[in-house]
């Protein structure tokens, strides 16, 4: 069963001071989960995550997870700059982003951060942008056809944008060595949210093999392994977490068998989790304001998909408890609704929860990644503060809501954007 991470009465609390919708999220958690990892993968002693920032894009939330030795996984300029701006730079910035724009090479080589290549034909976008070809890379590798788990987990490779073919990495290793290259990096993220303990050892042979061939037939020496992201949270009730100790484990086996035989026992491993390391210590807190009865039972809720567009666009689960109800007899079906004039705009569709009365607080799980940070302004609505429940039980806003003069902000160049704004 889920149980959210707050109660009914420290909601009611809060509420008092930030009015609902907000997103919420558990520094107890975070701190658990992130030591977790970290032990999880000692055995490594490279080993790195870096946290995929477009998942929670707060710098509060990202200083946390750098205390336990944690880096930026970027993939644009405002997350560069983001970085930066948390204290986090140099070697603990990844840059792995795809279809890039040269300015945003140039700002990663200027903290100090690795550049992740996406395509073999970047390396001359980079050497153009920042004026040589820094002595540390890496490239990002697609395998192409499809990748099978044997829960029947399955993703499609060959149809994502990201990444090189494996002659392409070959060659991009070549060149990159020709001119001066020192320090070579591969990267694959080939599944995503993978429930299951079997995703990273399997990535992890496809890599390391990969790492050996390309050490032997190039004679560079790769520094590091990039296992990305990918490690998915059981977004259902029913679904059995991942055992980031069984991973490790796993990934520790596979190591032994490919990279030590292979002389390649120094090889550092990365991460660049985004929804494992906050996906669960995150909830959106929203109030039932309408009820209505046509020829279903809707809900409507004071959080719309701006707030949390996963449901709307990928039809995504997330469970839902009613705060003081957590017990009671889920014996009522719903629709909960936000008010976006989309019909997609629905947290849950023919969900079993307890009766609903107006004014019961909704707590919707695991909106800590992928949650605030997707959130958009559709219908003038606005985004929803960000609390972080500390772990002395008090509560620090880490993001204020936005208002309509944010909303308004970029007509203010205009005198109507100026009444707007002034009013
Ligand atoms: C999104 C992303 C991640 C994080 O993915 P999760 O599913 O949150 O673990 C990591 N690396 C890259 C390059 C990504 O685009």
């Amino acid at each position: 069963m889920k149980r959210p991470f707050v109660t009914k009465e420290q909601i009611e609390e809060i509420a008092k001071t930030y009015p609902t919708p907000f997103h919420i999220y558990d520094e107890k958690g975070i701190r658990e989960n992130a030591r977790a990892l970290y032990e999880a993968f000692s055995w490594n002693p490279g080993f790195k995550e870096y946290f995929a920032v477009k998942a929670t894009p707060n710098p509060f939330l990202m200083q946390i997870l750098h205390e336990y030795g944690c880096g930026s996984d970027c993939s644009s300029m405002a997350e560069l700059v983001l970085s930066e701006a948390a204290g986090i730079t140099g070697r603990d910035i990844m840059f792995s982003s795809n279809d890039t724009p040269p300015e945003e090479f140039a700002c990663c080589e200027k903290l100090g951060g690795i550049i992740n290549l996406d395509d073999i034909t970047h390396i001359e976008a980079v050497e153009r942008a920042v004026g040589y070809l820094p002595k540390t890379m890496s490239c990002r590798y697609n395998p192409g056809g499809v990748f099978v788990l044997s829960n029947g987990i399955m993703d499609n490779p060959g149809d994502s944008k990201y990444g090189m073919t494996e002659a392409q990495i070959f060659e991009a290793f070549r060149i990159m060595k020709e001119k001066g290259v020192e320090h070579f990096g591969i990267h694959a993220f080939l599944a995503s949210n993978t429930v299951t303990n079997e995703y990273y050892p399997m990535l992890a042979k496809v890599l390391f093999e990969l790492a050996v061939r390309l050490a032997k037939e190039t004679g560079v020496h790769v520094a590091f392994i990039n296992l990305s992201g990918g490690i998915g949270i059981p977004y259902r009730p029913d679904q059995e977490a991942n055992d980031i100790r069984v991973i490790g484990e796993g990934v520790r086996k596979v190591y032994e068998e490919v990279l030590v035989p292979a002389g390649m026992g120094d090889v550092a491993l990365y991460t660049e989790l985004g929804r494992f390391m906050l996906g669960p210590y995150g909830g959106l807190v929203t109030r039932a304001i309408n009820e209505k009865h046509t020829y279903k039972e809707y809900i409507g809720v004071d959080a719309c998909a701006a707030n949390l567009m996963r449901p709307a666009i990928y039809g995504a689960y997330h469970h839902i408890t009613v705060l003081g109800k957590e017990d009671a007899l889920c014996d009522h079906v719903y629709d909960v609704t936000g008010s976006l004039c989309e019909n997609c705009d629905k947290f849950a569709v023919d969900r079993k929860l307890p009766k609903i009365d107006m004014g019961d607080y909704l707590f919707i799980h695991d909106a800590g990644a992928h949650g605030h940070s997707m959130g958009y302004n559709y219908n003038g609505k606005l985004r929803s503060a960000e609390l972080l429940l500390k772990e002395d039980g008090s509560v620090q806003m880490i993001r204020r809501a936005e208002t309509m003069n944010d909303y308004f902000a970029t007509l203010d160049c205009f005198e109507i954007g100026k009444k707007l704004i002034h009013r």
